[in-house]
């Protein structure tokens, strides 16, 4: 692509010249290629985007994001397995939804242009560093802050979108996952933020995890925080179950973050022959139907795991019900081939995957 807005800072080019991904294991979001984007917003417009050096962000101790939290995020991939690509994994998707997550912090929107040709850039400019094995990925992480410095509480009149870019491992987590229903605390309200991809969402989950740690869980599942009897979601990742062969999802609320790889794994499982519900689903129901091994399996979805087949769910007193199916059988197929069609293996549904230019260095 043409970049139309982008400034390549000669000191980034320098920072690629030198840098070698570390030995040993990448694990997820743990390292970044040697450079980012950043643009400023001030006085009512965004400025240039700058692909700048890798580096510390200059911000006043009277930043907003650090007070009132005003920020938004995405998670992203671009993939490059067996040097095909770079591809990025429907953009289109992220974009859309890093404005809506704006819209609800009222932070301003960032244009299109400025947005694709972001993570296009720090694509381009990492590829060498993108891995190769399969599973393995570049994870974009764009994001925008609230930098005015001023205490008041007002929305910022200052921004910075910034974009990095981490050099992933298969973030594969072993075996299946076991899952705690949150009876208590909830992740979102009617009318607040669930929707929204915004560092606070993460921060109010946090104890839960904890908890669910101690009693020997690695996830939480939330309810809806009215009745505390709908399924909702995980923390990072939307929920699925396989019931008596078909699959069922809650249906979106106003509380359930709208996952790219949800909507991915609706549309490949209707491709596959599966029937697909998306309603309520009722915690109490959905005990009795693991109980009566009607519901035979569950899986985690999001963009950094893809798919995680869950082991069981459980209440914190310690009570389990566990899956029949622990080998995940549908779970596993669904994973093979998203991942098939993301990593160029399998052809993808019009518009999916998006192939990024190599710059002329
Ligand atoms: C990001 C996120 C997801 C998953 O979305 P994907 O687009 O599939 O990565 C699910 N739930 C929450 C709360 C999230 O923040």
């Amino acid at each position: 692509m043409k970049y139309k807005h982008l400034n390549v800072r000669p000191k980034a080019l320098e920072a690629l010249k030198h840098y070698n991904l570390p030995k040993g294991p990448l694990g997820f979001g743990k390292y970044s290629t040697p450079i980012m984007i950043v643009c400023d917003y001030a006085d009512g417009k965004w400025g240039e985007l700058k692909l700048a050096p890798f580096a510390f962000l200059n911000l006043l101790p009277t930043a907003k994001v650090f007070h009132y939290a005003q920020e938004v995020f995405e998670g992203m991939k671009a993939y490059m397995v067996d040097g095909k690509g770079p591809y990025l994994f429907r953009p289109d998707k992220n974009f859309e939804r890093f404005n809506l997550s704006c819209k609800r912090m009222a932070i301003p929107e960032i244009p299109r242009e400025y947005f694709m040709e972001a993570i296009q850039a720090i694509t381009a400019y990492s590829a060498e560093f993108i891995p190769q094995n399969t599973g393995e990925s570049l994870y974009l992480r764009p994001f925008t802050i609230a930098t005015e410095e001023s205490l008041g509480i007002r929305p910022s009149e200052k921004y910075k979108f910034v974009v990095v870019a981490c050099p992933s491992d298969a973030y594969f987590t072993k075996g299946t996952v076991p899952v705690m229903i949150e009876r208590q605390a909830a992740r979102a309200g009617m009318g607040g933020t669930g929707n929204a991809k915004t560092g606070g969402n993460y921060a109010a989950s946090l104890i839960s995890a904890i908890e669910a740690k101690e009693r020997g869980y690695l996830m939480t599942l939330w309810l809806d925080s009215l009745e505390k009897r709908y399924v909702e979601e995980l923390s990072g990742m939307n929920f699925f179950c396989i019931i008596n062969g078909e699959l069922w999802t809650p249906a979106l609320t106003e509380t359930i973050l709208v996952g790219i790889t949800r909507d991915s794994i609706i549309h490949l499982a209707k491709d596959m022959g599966l029937k697909v519900h998306e309603e309520r689903i009722d915690i109490t129901e959905l005990i009795t139907s693991i109980k009566n091994n009607e519901c035979t399996e569950a899986f985690a979805c999001g963009t950094a795991a893809i798919i995680s087949p869950i082991e069981c769910l459980g209440e914190n007193h310690g009570t389990r019900y566990t899956f029949r199916d622990q080998g995940g059988n549908i779970s596993l197929k669904l994973r093979q081939r998203l991942l098939d069609i993301q990593e160029g293996r399998y052809q993808a549904p019009e518009g999916w995957l998006v192939k990024v230019d190599l710059p002329q260095i």
